[in-house]
């Protein structure tokens, strides 16, 4: 079956009803790159640049994310790339912050704190990408007020290096950010849903713990915030993907194709089964279904609806 999609990978990732859902890759490594391209996604909507920092003993420097970037780099030019901002979040601090994090809290705020170590990186994002259709993506946003502080901060790096400022895009991956993500959308340039910590913070679920799976992102509470942003980032005129595991799970991506989400970011590996997923879908059923869904007190309830619109294969 991996070998029969392999051949399928010039298809156009469209559902049997003809609506586009862009399909771009989630990548750490040079390799990771080289994927994405061979699999034909349609660019990266997820760089995560904090993966060659986890043992840092210091802020990376402007020519460490600058190493670490132009490899990655070189197999994208021309294409979209997504780059996200050092996400030291919980589960990934390196050892010069685990005490320091105490008093600064974690991810954003911890990187607002440091306006020299966050403008070395956006420094070393535009210098390495200015080959690339570039985007920044910050982690972690909880309110439009710490988007705005962002923006300041690649502006004035833009300005200095002499480039214009790239399209700038919050991660709703917060249950606050749903909270204000009509104030966020209007400082975004476009909205990404991290499904991975958020289906784990609105469900309270460890991302440790094994029961913390994409699947449960089908849980209503969590499809309603989808939604609710959705919703919002359109009314605002943005596009909005989805870049946590989710994307790439077959019983929810039917759920995030009705909910009109624009584009999935999915590992380079996922890419083909995703796109043969969609073009399995047509547009107005996952609509319908959707909208069931959103009515549904229960996963057990989501459950049952998937069960009778696409059984799972024997
Ligand atoms: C997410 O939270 O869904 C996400 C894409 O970010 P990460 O998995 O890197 O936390
Ligand atoms: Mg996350």
């Amino acid at each position: 079956r991996r070998v029969e999609l392999r051949t399928q990978r010039d298809l156009a990732s469209q559902t049997s009803d003809g609506h586009t859902v862009v399909l771009r890759a989630n990548i750490a490594t040079p390799a990771d790159a080289r994927a994405a391209v061979d699999a034909r996604c349609d660019g990266v909507g997820l760089l995560r640049t904090e993966l060659p920092f986890l043992d840092a003993a210091t802020w990376p420097s402007f020519g460490q994310h600058t190493a670490a970037l132009v490899p990655v780099f070189r197999q994208l030019a021309g294409r979209p790339v997504t780059v996200r901002t050092l996400d030291y979040a919980d589960d990934k601090l390196p050892p010069f912050l685990r005490h320091e994090g105490q008093q600064l809290g974690r991810g954003l705020p911890l990187m607002l704190a440091a306006p020299e170590a966050f403008t070395d990186q956006f420094r070393a994002i535009l210098t390495a990408g200015a080959a690339t259709d570039l985007r920044v993506m910050i982690p972690m946003v909880a309110d439009a007020a710490e988007l705005r502080a962002c923006r300041e901060l690649l502006d004035k790096a833009a300005a200095e290096i002499g480039v214009t400022s790239p399209p700038l895009g919050a991660m709703v991956e917060l249950p606050e950010a749903v909270a204000n993500i009509d104030q966020i959308a209007a400082e975004a340039g476009f909205i990404s849903i991290g499904s991975n910590d958020l289906t784990c913070q609105i469900l309270g679920l460890d991302r440790r713990d094994p029961a913390a799976a994409p699947a449960m992102t089908a849980h209503p509470d969590v499809l309603r915030a989808i939604a609710a942003v959705v919703t919002t980032a359109h009314d605002h005129g943005l596009q909005v993907s989805v870049c946590g595991d989710a994307a790439t799970h077959r019983d929810v991506i039917p759920l995030l194709v009705g909910l009109d989400c624009d584009i999935l970011s999915v590992a380079p590996s996922a890419a083909d089964e995703v796109r043969a997923r969609v073009r399995s879908l047509a547009r107005t059923r996952c609509a319908a279904l959707a909208a069931d869904a959103l009515a549904c007190s229960t996963i057990e309830e989501v459950r049952q609806l998937l069960e009778a619109v696409a059984p799972t294969p024997a």
